[in-house]
Formats: structure tokens, C-alpha cells, sequence
């Protein structure tokens, strides 16, 4: 299972667009829309997060998408691990649902795979070292033309 969250911009042509329900009918992919504004024949900003069978699958969508002319970022746009300071206590993995962050058996050690990683920002008040950070595309989601 592929999830990330995007910043979705619609050009105002293609707000009457059934988007939503080609992605679940004929791209397989399950979603779930954490802020949106769109109306008719108006640029629309939607914050949606994407889940697939594969990372493929998600991209197929998301082809679709651009070529209605819809523009796609990430949400996440800098993740990282601070490998000196986290001590492998594993604290992060049990809020991690994208399983980028998990234990490796038998060697115990917390893997980070950023490629998984959707950008919620959960692990980043659970690390007790603050060892995880997790930089949004701020300038995006706030900015003045999409202000909600
Ligand atoms: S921000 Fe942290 S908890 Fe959220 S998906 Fe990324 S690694 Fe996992
Ligand atoms: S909670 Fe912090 S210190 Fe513990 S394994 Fe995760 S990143 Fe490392």
C-alpha cells in the first residue's frame, strides 16, 4: 500500500471535473480530503491524501490528473531523521500508519524509509529527541491566493 498526501491546484476550466470519481473508479485509489476549496469556474486548492495498491498505481492517478492541467506537489517537501540523535527506541513507529517508519526483525533497529514517508507529522512530538523532521510546503497551503 502506496499513501501520500498532495497539494492538488485546479485551474477554474476544470472545476466541474468528476476527478474524485474517475481516481476511485478507474485508478483503484482510495482517498481522503483534508481541506479543499473549489468552486465553479474559480482556481480551487484541494489537500487530499492519496492511497494505492502500489506507488505506480497513485502516479496513474495523478498522470490523469496533470493532464487535465492540474498541478500536483507533495505535502511533504523535506523529510528527514537526525541518525546522531535518535537512539532506536522505536517510540515513532507505533504513530507511523505509512510504515515508514518500522522495526526491522531480528537486528531490532528502526528503519526510515522517507519514499513511505505521507508528511502527517505524527512522529515529529512523539521522538522524545526531536530526531524527526518533517518540513510542508508551507508557502503553498498558506499562501495569500488560497487562503481558506
Ligand atoms: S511524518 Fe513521521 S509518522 Fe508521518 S508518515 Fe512520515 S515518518 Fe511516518
Ligand atoms: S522516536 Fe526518535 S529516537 Fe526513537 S526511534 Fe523514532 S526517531 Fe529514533
Amino acid at each position: 500500500m502506496y499513501t501520500q498526501i498532495y497539494i492538488l491546484r485546479f485551474p477554474k476550466d476544470t472545476s466541474d471535473q468528476p476527478f474524485i470519481y474517475r481516481l476511485v473508479k478507474e485508478y483503484d485509489i482510495e482517498f481522503n480530503i483534508l481541506k479543499a476549496d473549489i468552486l465553479l469556474q474559480r482556481e480551487g486548492l484541494m489537500i487530499i491524501e492519496l492511497k494505492g495498491s502500489s506507488k505506480a498505481n497513485v502516479q496513474a492517478g495523478l498522470d490523469y490528473l496533470q493532464h487535465l492541467g492540474v498541478k500536483v506537489e507533495r505535502m511533504a517537501t523535506g523529510i528527514r531523521r537526525d541518525d546522531e540523535n535518535c537512539f532506536q527506541c522505536g517510540a515513532c513507529t507505533g504513530v507511523c500508519s505509512s510504515g515508514a517508519l518500522y522495526v526491522k526483525r531480528p537486528e531490532m533497529a528502526v528503519i526510515f524509509e522517507a519514499e513511505k514517508c505521507t508528511g502527517c507529522g505524527l512522529c515529529v512530538p512523539i521522538c522524545p529527541v526531536q530526531a524527526m523532521e518533517v518540513s510542508l510546503n508551507d508557502d503553498r497551503i498558506f499562501s495569500d491566493e488560497f487562503m481558506l
